[in-house]
């Protein structure tokens, strides 16, 4: 019997365990995949430099606690890349162009801020001004699909305003994400390749079935995806509240792959770091991060009903996709170049199901019910983080909320004790693209 039984070992799972641990009390998490970290996964075999398969950047270091944990783990956090370059074309924008796309970048995120005021919660691109010219295009992919993983159509205005800007300075784990989550969680007693197949709970306990057994406690963190939990993929005896089943569907995950392409010689020749956007007036698109770390690692990101579309084709899909992009922008010798390519199709992991949750228009209000405990059950995850949702601190920090409401709950914290990490104020919009 364990005080709290946690499902999934991503970084929710991995600060809830933590944190119940902190409290000197039994947990055990049980991993449906065979390795910890769940969107936070490295490769470290396929290129000669790791390739994070899921989440890459931190954003905002002033306050995002990964960075901190990064360090104190001995791995190396390594400095932002500076700035992003627009191609149009063959040719780089002039410093004009990219004052212009900088300045309907700003008119679109205060005129989504503006809806969100409204007393309707509409769509983000009913919201958008109808004069972004050139610009509406990529404008629409940066906030859109690059943001959030959906087209504008499909996100709702109040949950993008109240989403915490992420930061154009993004900070990188030299040694990758998913190995810092994994690192994080070494000393957690986590029992991998052994999912959840059932969760028996009431007011006093709960039963998680598995193909090892039965593990009973008297409460339990579900960090399960948005898309895991509304697909039943867990049977819950009595079944979840359809208050919080409806609230997951419209946290929906969006879609979000990088394509990685060893690309030996520089042969865009680009800086270390270098992050190009397209301008585009179509949604075939894509976002480039160049040799990273200082390697030949070239990464391309699909995202949006793009991405989506692409990534159901399959793996040769993307990388021929990946190679068409790159000629139009920088020639066929770059295609000719590629010595080695590895796409993510995160839809189709049977465990994640998508890459991150985006309310849908009117489903602001979901993320705050998926936080409403169920007799011992506590939800947590990055689509019940208000404004960090879609971030792995975002997923962080609810993972040590939820395992905090489940010690108060079985006596192991009294009420007036102080949450581990304060909820963060959204920081005002900054002028500059947002990466994911
Ligand atoms: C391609 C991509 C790029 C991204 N880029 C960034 C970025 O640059 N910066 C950023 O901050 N965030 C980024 N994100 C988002 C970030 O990865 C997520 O927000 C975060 O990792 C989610 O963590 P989580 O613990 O909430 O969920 P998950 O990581 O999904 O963890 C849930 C765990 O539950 C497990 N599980 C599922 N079903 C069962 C079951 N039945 N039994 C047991 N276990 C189960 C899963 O295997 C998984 O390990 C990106 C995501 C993707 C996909």
């Amino acid at each position: 019997m364990a005080d709290i039984v946690v499902i999934g070992a991503g970084a929710a799972g991995i600060a809830a365990a933590r944190r119940i641990m902190a409290a000197n009390r039994k947990v055990i998490v049980v991993e449906a995949t065979g390795q910890i970290g769940g969107r936070c996964l490295t490769d470290t075999t396929t290129f000669d430099a790791p390739f994070d398969r899921g989440a890459r950047w931190m954003h905002n270091p002033d306050t995002n606690p990964m960075i901190k944990l990064a360090r104190a783990a001995g791995l190396e956090v390594t400095p932002a890349p500076q700035g992003q370059k627009i191609r149009i074309g063959r040719r780089n924008a002039r410093a004009g162009e990219t004052e212009e796309f900088l300045a309907a970048l700003v008119r679109a995120n205060r005129a989504i801020d503006d809806a969100a005021r409204g007393r309707l919660d509409v769509s983000c691109a009913s919201a958008l001004p109808k004069d972004l010219g050139d610009w509406a295009g990529t404008v629409e992919f940066m906030l859109g699909a690059n943001a959030t993983g959906k087209d504008l159509k499909d996100i709702s205005v109040i949950d993008r305003a109240r989403a915490q800007e992420r930061s154009n300075a993004p900070i990188a784990c030299r040694q990758g994400l998913g190995t810092l989550i994994a690192k994080l969680g070494e000393q957690v007693p986590v029992s991998l390749s052994t999912p959840a197949s059932r969760v028996s709970w009431s007011n006093r306990d709960v039963t998680v079935e598995t193909p090892a057994g039965k593990i009973a406690a008297r409460a339990a963190v579900v960090t399960v995806s948005s898309n895991v939990l509304a697909a039943g993929n867990i049977k819950f005896t009595p079944e979840i509240p359809k208050r919080h089943l409806d609230a997951a569907a419209k946290l929906n995950l969006g879609s979000y792959d990088h394509i990685a392409l060893q690309l030996p010689g520089n042969p865009m020749g680009l800086a270390r770091d270098d992050i190009i956007i397209e301008r585009s007036d179509s949604t075939r698109t894509g976002l480039l991060f160049a040799n990273l770390g200082t390697s030949s690692l070239c990464v391309i990101d699909v995202a949006g009903s793009f991405g989506r579309d692409l990534a159901g084709q399959g793996e040769a899909a993307m990388a021929a996709f990946a190679k068409e992009w790159l000629t139009k922008l920088f020639g066929s010798e770059v295609a000719a170049a590629v010595k080695k390519s590895s796409a993510t199709r995160w839809n189709a992991a049977p465990f994640a199901l998508g890459a991150m949750s985006a309310a849908v228009p009117g489903g602001q209000g979901s993320r705050k019910i998926l936080t409403e405990p169920f007799g011992c059950m506590f939800l947590a995850g990055e689509a019940t983080h208000e404004a960090l949702w879609g971030t792995v601190d975002g997923a962080w920090e609810s993972g040590e909320r939820a395992a905090e409401a489940a010690l108060r709950r079985i006596g192991a914290l009294r009420d007036t004790e102080p949450a581990a990490a304060p909820a963060r104020a959204p920081k005002r919009r900054q002028r500059a693209a947002p990466i994911n």
